[in-house]
């Protein structure tokens, strides 16, 4: 049995970027951590608003939680850091924003938090942090440090294979003629070209969609993600990417998965 820890920036990327890593990992067998270096404050307010006492943080966190319940994670943790903000956002100054932390501190931090865990297998995002959100660049800097700091050669970059998403937005508009989403597919994620890893999702898509939907506050049911058809969705979110630096470009399933059928 190896150990698997997934580091994120905000509650909802965990289902968004490794859901199907996660669910390949816990069902063969493998420890699965989770931990979330912001509690996403500065998401959307709930469409239901929040109950008496409950702040968007606590909100999030118990939807986090649900989430990692259903992708099968182990442990999940939150790093206590502010969320910063989009790239540009006055709150990127906040001292207690993720962006403003010093970048041995928190992976200090982060190596006292699973201090009791030996982790084989680290994702964090590639070095732009897929498209330049500052909370999302700092899981790539903190969790290289992190890394260097716990001798883990095995660090996967969660990142978007822009190439394969240049094609589906062409082939949505003229398959659908609906209007795709507006994506900047020079500077978004990575070229294909550079990716080395990719897990096939195959019939766990659905539980990957489900682990979305846990995150209703900000996920809601018609937004881009939850309202597209359900083969469209398999095909957008059905293949995760990675690049691990000095691994071949292709296509080489992580170590720690399983093929799931499809
Ligand atoms: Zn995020």
């Amino acid at each position: 049995m190896a150990t698997l820890m997934c580091f994120h920036a905000h509650p909802d990327d965990e289902a968004i970027a490794t859901a199907g890593l996660i669910m390949s990992a816990s069902a063969a067998g493998h420890r699965v951590i989770l931990v979330v270096a912001t509690t996403g404050e500065l998401g959307l307010d709930p469409h239901d608003g929040l109950d008496d006492g409950e702040s968007l943080a606590d909100r999030r966190r118990s939807e986090t939680l649900r989430s990692a319940e259903i992708l099968g994670v182990h442990r999940t943790e939150f790093l206590g850091y502010h969320d910063s903000g989009m790239n540009g956002d006055h709150r990127n100054d906040d001292p207690a924003s993720f962006w403003q932390a010093d970048i041995d501190e928190a992976a200090a931090r982060l190596a006292t938090l699973v201090s009791d865990e030996t982790v084989d297998v680290l994702t964090i995002y590639d070095d732009h942090g897929g498209y330049d959100h500052p909370d999302h660049i700092q899981v790539h800097r903190v969790g290289t440090r992190f890394a260097q700091m716990a001798g883990i050669d095995e660090a996967y970059w969660a990142t978007m294979n822009r190439d394969e998403i240049a094609r589906q937005l062409a082939m949505v508009a003229e398959l659908y003629e609906e209007e795709p989403p507006e994506v900047d597919t020079e500077t978004f994620g990575m070229a294909e070209t550079e990716l080395t890893h990719a897990v096939d999702l195959g019939t766990f898509i659905d539980r990957k969609r489900a682990a979305m939907r846990a995150h209703a506050s900000q996920i809601r049911d018609d937004s881009f993600f939850l309202s597209m058809r359900d083969e469209v969705f398999a095909r957008a979110f059905g293949t995760e990417w990675f690049h691990r630096p000095g691994s071949q470009p292709g296509k080489e399933p992580i170590p720690i998965t399983i093929t799931f059928s499809s």
